[in-house]
């Protein structure tokens, strides 16, 4: 895939995560320069419904602008920046607020797999707490340091909870950032309501986690879950 590519799946990638509710007004999906990995694409402070190709912009993994061309980037693309630094195999980064997942990022609930599909995320998502090191702040992700310290907590992991306030994730790709966002969210929203049931809930067992996880990365599973969101957001996929 060339860099021309990657901006044209990139703004798909807008528009599907928007359409998925995975994303409101605010959040944010970026992908590697794949024709120069030290810079990643980005689009300028906008809901991700609205970003067209024109939107988009480039950043070097210290989230300096290489040209912004008086457009407003977004505050918290240190996020993205310092996943892209700390993980050179890690192509497409995914900031969100899912509404549904955010009970798990305001308590000590433990976010681990229950479902098959969800095992992508790995064994236990961990929680960033911004106010561990930063004290009182605006809760945003706005300093290299502070992206490098949310990028230690995911770790080598898919994924991190922050506190009060959404989560991260980082993809093989754009395909593989968005599937793992999707099945992150409906992990919370069955945890959620089976808590509420007040049953204790079965999680997958740690063999069970890598299998469904090796299995739900595949581009044979991805891309079918890929191909239908672009049919339904109305977007018109790219071969
Ligand atoms: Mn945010």
């Amino acid at each position: 895939m060339n860099a021309s590519a990657a901006i044209e799946e990139l703004v798909i990638a807008n528009r599907v995560i928007a359409f998925l509710g995975l994303v409101d007004s605010f959040g944010h999906i970026t992908v590697r320069n794949p024709e120069n990995p030290a810079r990643f694409f980005m689009a300028r402070a906008r809901a991700p419904r609205l970003v067209t190709k024109d939107d988009i912009l480039e950043f070097n993994l210290d989230s300096t602008p290489v040209d912004l061309r008086g457009l407003k980037p977004y505050s918290e693309r240190f996020i993205h920046g310092c996943l892209y630094e700390a993980r050179p195999e890690v192509l497409s980064v995914c900031h969100n607020h899912a509404h549904e997942l955010l009970p798990l990022a305001v308590t000590k609930t433990a976010m681990r797999p229950a479902l098959h599909s969800a095992a992508i995320i790995g064994h236990e998502v961990p929680v960033w707490d911004i106010r561990d090191q930063f004290g009182d702040t605006n809760m945003l992700v706005t300093t290299n340091d502070m992206g490098r310290s949310l990028a230690a907590t995911v770790g080598s992991g898919k994924a991190a909870l922050m506190r009060g306030h959404g989560s991260v994730i980082a993809g093989k790709n754009i395909q593989d950032a968005v599937f793992a966002t999707y099945y992150l969210r409906l992990n919370a929203e069955v945890l959620i309501k089976a808590m509420s049931m007040g049953s204790a809930v079965t999680y997958l067992s740690p063999g069970e986690v890598n299998g469904a996880g090796e299995l739900h990365s595949q581009p044979s599973a991805q891309g079918r879950a890929w191909e239908d969101w672009c049919s339904q957001a109305g977007v018109k996929l790219i071969s």
